[in-house]
């Protein structure tokens, strides 16, 4: 904690000297997905941002408790109050239990982030298992006054909070403006006014996710898990609260007038949010052909795709823009990331084989080690200090051509800043390591086949068959076609 961080709150709308509410201590809670479909582009951009930031903490000294939720209930088509609940949606499409696509969705987002090397969160909490803290938060907003019971449902009221604490704090939105401009609700719906938003809601009979409650068998409004579920496992009020540009408003910003209706408080010291991303200048919609999950973009098998990128060069491409920045993904954007993150992984390893002599010191160098940190240190700046770090590389070139030396404390910067920033703190690993394990696997699966092949062809059965069971213990699976064998792990 040698090095005073600055953050962005979006609260303030200026950047603040970071102080712990505990000290030594990080809680940061960050908005996961809605676990309704293949993981995509979309979620890249928020998992890479809040892992740079918890591993920066964690690299300034600091333990962090990093809490990420999965959103299995609740969050219905239209914002958190009309429409069919999504997961349950997929599960009709699909024929499906709603826990069977929670499930499916979030090992393919667990997947997806292990590939883009994110650390898991310390507590995953999903909304489905916090029911009854999320009924009990219910209850004190109703105590307070701030909420009103409806045919079975219960509604945030949201004029009765504005006329003691003022709606719209996060937003900056003006809630008399915004009266002025909405037209009134038609008088069918159980809500008073067009700006409450639902705490609970009452099931329709054919909706099946539902749990028994004081107002009705129904399920809680999509905002409400979070005011739960972040103070349960980080305290009534905790350090950070991250999420996309697109939950400032509704979802964050009920989010805290729930938590100041339930526990007299906002909950919340900054507030952080990412930018979103970009497709070749477009919104990503799958209305507009340019839908790209992550599998697509690792495989390359988007027909908006020339190539298949690494999860590291969309890593390190996230990194390049600064998080509060918008970042468009085009093939051309892609290749130079692509490019680069060689640059910095070759000069890693250049820096293991050069020769160190004596103990002076390349100024540049220490200058330039100094300008990576003040830039991560400033409100996670990862593309200027990843610009500093290509200046560092040009060092390292110099020094392997031979047209210059460095020394044994040069070596402790470099160490410093290729050893352990770009794999600690930028999360970017070597991915050439990996893919020469998979060719070494692949080659040993191949030739153990080739020796089933022979045992085959001299009809002894017991050695086939006994190959076939080894591999199978250790996870791979052989099939038989006419054409030969073909194998999967
Ligand atoms: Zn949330």
């Amino acid at each position: 904690m040698g090095r005073q961080y600055t953050i962005y709150n979006t609260l303030t709308r200026r950047k603040e000297n970071f102080e712990t509410i505990h000290p030594g201590m990080v809680g940061i809670y960050v908005c996961g997905p809605t676990v309704y479909g293949e993981p995509h582009l979309g979620h890249a951009r928020p998992a890479v941002t809040y892992d740079v930031l918890v591993r920066l903490m964690k690299y300034l000294g600091y333990k962090v408790r990093y809490v990420r939720n999965i959103t299995d209930v609740g969050h219905l088509e239209h914002d958190a109050d009309e429409g069919a609940d999504k997961i349950a949606q997929k599960a009709k499409l699909e024929s499906l239990e709603p826990m069977e696509v929670v499930q499916t969705y979030t090992i393919a987002y667990h997947d997806a982030m292990r590939r883009l090397n994110t650390l898991a969160p310390n507590i995953e909490p999903r909304a489905s298992g916090h029911i009854i803290e999320q009924i009990e938060v219910i209850k004190k907003i109703l105590q307070a006054g701030y909420a009103y019971e409806s045919n079975g449902s219960v509604y945030f009221d949201v004029q009765a909070y504005n006329r003691d604490h003022k709606y719209g704090l996060l937003s900056g939105r003006n809630i008399d403006d915004m009266l002025e401009t909405t037209r009134a609700l038609d008088g069918t719906q159980d809500k008073r006014s067009p700006f409450d938003f639902a705490l609970w809601k009452k099931a329709s009979p054919e909706h099946i996710m539902r749990w028994p409650s004081p107002w009705s068998d129904g399920f809680p409004g999509w905002h409400l898990e979070c005011s739960a579920m972040s103070e349960k496992y980080l305290g009534e009020t905790f350090d950070i609260h991250g999420g996309g540009m697109d939950l400032q408003f509704p979802h964050h910003e009920c989010e805290l007038a729930q938590n100041v209706a339930s526990r007299g408080c906002q909950g919340v010291k900054y507030w952080m949010h990412n930018n979103l991303i970009t497709i070749n200048g477009k919104k990503m919609g799958k209305s507009l052909g340019n839908f790209i999950t992550l599998n697509e973009l690792f495989s390359g098998s988007h027909a908006l795709l020339e190539q298949a990128y690494t999860p590291m060069t969309i890593r390190f491409f996230i990194l390049q823009a600064h998080y509060r920045s918008t970042i468009d993904f085009s093939n051309d954007a892609l290749k130079a990331a692509e490019k680069g993150l060689k640059r910095i992984m070759q000069a890693a390893k250049d820096i293991k084989g050069l020769t160190y002599k004596g103990d002076s010191e390349n100024e540049e160098l220490k200058q330039l080690m100094e300008s990576v940190m003040e830039a991560l240190c400033d409100d996670m700046n990862t593309p200027i200090a990843l610009a500093h770090m290509f200046d560092a590389v040009r060092i390292v070139n110099t020094a392997k051509e031979g047209k210059s030396t460095l020394s044994l404390k040069d070596k402790e910067i470099l160490d410093e800043m290729f050893g352990r920033i770009v794999p600690e703190v930028m999360g970017l690993e070597d991915e050439s390591a990996s893919s020469s394990d998979q060719n070494l696997v692949g080659g040993l699966v191949e030739m153990v086949l080739e020796v089933r092949k022979e045992a085959k062809a001299k009809k002894d059965w017991a050695t086939s068959d006994l190959i076939r069971d080894r591999l199978k213990e250790i996870g791979v699976n052989i099939k038989d076609t006419k054409d030969g064998t073909e194998w999967s792990l």
